[in-house]
């Protein structure tokens, strides 16, 4: 077929957009969530069909460890598929057993359709005996696969061991099966009214207009009228309400370091880790624009997104800067929101493959990192000032562990409160926030 021809034809494949992704995951170091957007950004397919692959993508990622038992199940330990035909199992296997949408005599014969497109005609039959295999066995399995949640929660959840025996040590057994189950199901979208350019009331009204669908959320740090789920909207950016900046996309749980923080209107504020912004526009929303936030990242890149978000956002009261701010930095300041890096264990729902990259040693490593920002960040801060240190990690190393090291060696600073939000007491994403006073 005329090369032209297939790459048309591919890019209104969902499977086959699903599958090319899933090779180049193996290959680079961007998240997969950004390879499927760069992917999804050119593709011509329906909204329906780009969902289908966005779950295809997702769901293979997340639960590729039972997969792959599955598969190592059928097929010939000393002769392991190679890579591109594993992709296609997984596919296979994924649509069989994970979704109900797809008849499973569909699922095996697309994937051995996609097989011959993908040029593994001869790896075709091996395919199609590996799914029929498990069409036949197909209630045996589902049992098998209930069955092992349980037995082997790590398999059965597709996790890495050493990181749920670390939650089942931490949260207990039914806690941390309510975690693993937390962290395979697709995440909410949230968004927060951005009061600097409108208000709830008139957001809502706007959105009706835009067939935004959407629910008002309320948590004990947010109250009313602040944080909203969207259950389903056109794309962001076709809607004025996003492109006018009525609204900014963020998890209610990145809501309570701000709130905890409480700055005042007039004062001097250093959000040390500020990038993409979500809580520096925040910030400024809280100070109604009137105070000055210095914004700081180490990464220019990313610092860059936080400018942008306060053009959209009419955030006016911000000043960027890339640099190790807590080395350069003179001034003084009344109030500084230390967002540290961390292990990102909390939003572990919302990143797909952080569960396959993270390791135990990184967790010590982050934890050195975050104790030495602190220390840093001690000697800017004005008598009486306010640092809130917060993290969006369920791992207590990261989080009172670095605080109770902190005040160890700080005397002059006392803990007013700290708070752990996991997601499943809270019902949102985990973050960790301590609000520590200079006295
Ligand atoms: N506060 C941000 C928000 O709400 O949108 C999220 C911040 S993210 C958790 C942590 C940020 O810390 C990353 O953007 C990373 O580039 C930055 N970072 C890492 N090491 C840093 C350092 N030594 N100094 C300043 N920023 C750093």
């Amino acid at each position: 077929m005329n090369l032209f021809i297939l790459k048309l034809l591919n890019d209104q494949n969902p499977r086959q957009i699903a599958a090319r992704v899933l090779s180049q995951r193996q290959t680079s170091s961007e998240f997969t969530e950004n390879l499927l957007d760069i992917a999804l950004a050119t593709a011509r397919l329906s909204p329906v069909d780009r969902g289908l692959c966005h779950e295809l993508v997702c769901g293979v990622v997340r639960w590729q460890a039972t997969l792959d038992r599955l598969i190592a199940r059928k097929t010939d330990p000393a002769r392991e598929p190679r890579p591109a035909l594993k992709n296609l199992l997984r596919l296979g296997l994924y649509q069989i057993f994970w979704l109900d949408r797809i008849p499973p005599h569909a699922a095996v014969h697309e994937t051995v359709e996609q097989a011959k497109r993908s040029g593994y005609s001869s790896q075709a039959g091996f395919i199609n005996a590996v799914l029929r295999g498990y069409l036949r066995e197909a209630d045996e399995i589902r049992k098998i696969l209930a069955d092992m949640k349980t037995s082997q929660p790590a398999l059965g959840w597709s996790h890495p061991e050493w990181l749920v025996e670390k939650w089942r040590r931490q949260f207990g057994d039914e806690k941390t099966r309510q975690l693993l189950e937390w962290n395979n199901t697709p995440p909410k979208t949230y968004a927060r009214v951005n009061t600097l350019k409108t208000d709830a009331a008139r957001l809502v009204e706007r959105w009706r207009e835009e067939n935004v669908e959407y629910d008002f959320v309320t948590r004990d740090w947010t109250g009313e009228n602040l944080a909203f789920e969207l259950k389903s909207h056109p794309p962001l950016t076709s809607l004025g309400s996003f492109r006018d900046g009525g609204f900014y996309l963020q998890d209610p749980s990145t809501l309570l370091a701000p709130v905890l923080l409480a700055p005042l209107a007039g004062e001097d504020l250093l959000d040390a880790c500020a990038a993409p912004g979500g809580k520096t526009t925040f910030i400024a929303q809280l100070v109604n624009n009137e105070g000055r936030i210095s914004a700081c990242d180490l990464d220019p890149r990313r610092l860059k997104l936080v400018n942008e978000n306060c053009v959209r956002l009419g955030v006016t009261c911000v000043a960027t800067a890339q640099t190790p701010p807590l080395q350069t930095e003179n001034s003084k300041f009344d109030r500084i929101l230390l967002d540290a890096p961390c292990s990102n264990t909390g939003v572990m729902r919302r990143r797909v493959d952080l569960r396959w990259r993270i390791q135990a040693a990184e967790i010590e490593r982050l934890r050195v990192t975050q104790l030495e920002l602190l220390r840093q960040a001690a000697p800017k801060l004005k008598a009486g000032g306010v640092i809130v240190y917060s993290t969006c990690s369920l791992e207590s190393e990261e989080n009172s562990e670095v605080v109770k090291a902190f005040l160890a060696a700080h005397p002059d600073f006392e803990l007013e409160t700290e708070r752990q939000l996991l997601p499943f007491v809270d019902g949102v994403d985990g973050a960790f926030v301590a609000r520590l006073q200079r006295k």
